[in-house]
């Protein structure tokens, strides 16, 4: 039996269709089969990418490729504005709320929660709120980049002194930040990448794990490279969530670059057997920032129009989904989480 079917992290070869979807993005013809293992319940994409699929899925219009290098690079050299005081306190206390015990640990909670509620509050988008949320230590370290999205975030890390190291599938991009960056980028699939054990104090990765054609040998190969006290951070849509329910067709299996949809529990069981611990979990207000800006200008126009950010995706959710959206993290109920992991045992 071959594994062009079988289970991504149990291997099992039984399975029961839960849905037919399109892909909806670049190819309307492509039909793809969305699976359920019967031995550890991971819903998966069938049928698989493999080397010479993921090209055609990922073309160079793909939104996370939409980056100008050159003028991001020239902007990193000349920018003066580095991390906000609050967001390295933050990422300090993370350290501490994932490290620390008895009263370092409540006083580093306690604080965190009044910083995310600051940042929530004040209506930011959430890219730009939770994935500055990164586990700092007082000196810079070594930082791995799953996925070339959020290139701001690792040239930030790079002024502020951290060795940064990316990989992502799109090898033409990853040449363009070699040439305008120091950033060690790496053209590739987790696999094809090699560092020694025990490497990074961060590996972050964002909607990255839900697009990984081997997460088994990928995730194992991820906990091998981070250090015994380093952090991977990692931020995924959940399935069956009603936040998650709540996108629309166009993001939510975004077949076939979703090879799998988790859920809490199947996540936390790939995790563990790849040798993570998870030691705390957030969950991610799904538009929460656009709600309130859709907000504010329904007060100010009277007109609960579509955000004009430029986000396709984003712009093509309902503004009352969006509300609901936003009650749905209230409820810890949201589609999305990220989750803060530790070296574990195998
Ligand atoms: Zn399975």
């Amino acid at each position: 039996m071959s594994n062009l079917e079988s289970c991504y992290v149990c291997g099992a070869s039984e399975y029961t269709q839960v849905a037919k979807q399109t892909d909806l993005r670049f190819f309307p013809e492509d039909e793809f089969r969305v699976v359920q293992c019967n031995s550890c319940q991971l819903v998966y994409t069938l049928p698989k990418l493999n080397g010479e699929s993921l090209g055609k899925y990922y073309p160079t219009n793909y939104g996370a490729y939409n980056y100008n290098v050159e003028k991001m690079a020239s902007e990193y050299d000349l920018t003066t504005t580095y991390m906000e005081p609050l967001v390295r306190r933050y990422g300090i206390n993370l350290f501490a709320e994932l490290f620390a015990s008895g009263l370092k640990k409540v006083i580093a909670v306690l604080s965190n929660e009044f910083v995310r509620l600051r940042y929530q509050l004040s209506g930011l988008q959430r890219a730009s709120v939770l994935v500055s949320f990164l586990p700092f230590r007082q000196k810079p370290g070594n930082y791995l980049h799953i996925g070339s999205g959020e290139g701001p975030t690792f040239l930030r890390l790079m002024k502020e002194g951290w060795n940064v190291s990316a990989i992502d599938i799109n090898a033409e991009l990853m040449e363009q930040w070699r040439e305008y960056t120091p950033v060690n980028a790496i053209g590739g699939e987790i696999k094809n990448a090699n560092f020694a054990d025990n490497s990074f104090d961060v590996i972050f990765m964002s909607h990255v794990v839900e697009h990984l054609t081997d997460p088994m040998v990928e995730l194992q190969a991820l906990s091998r490279w981070l250090k015994p006290d380093g952090v991977f951070v990692c931020e995924l849509p959940l399935y069956g969530t009603w936040g998650w329910s709540l996108k629309n067709k166009y993001t939510y299996y975004d077949v076939p670059r979703h090879t799998i949809h988790f859920t809490y529990q199947t996540i936390s069981n790939l995790m563990q057997m790849s040798g993570f611990k998870i030691r705390k979990v957030l969950h991610v207000p799904y538009c929460y920032g656009f709600f309130f800006a859709d907000f504010k200008r329904f007060c100010m126009t009277g007109s609960p129009a579509d955000s004009q950010n430029g986000n396709t995706v984003i712009s093509l959710i309902p503004w009352r989904h969006k509300a609901l959206g936003y009650i749905s993290w209230l409820f810890r109920t949201s589609g999305d989480i990220c989750i803060y992991a530790t070296k574990g045992k195998i």
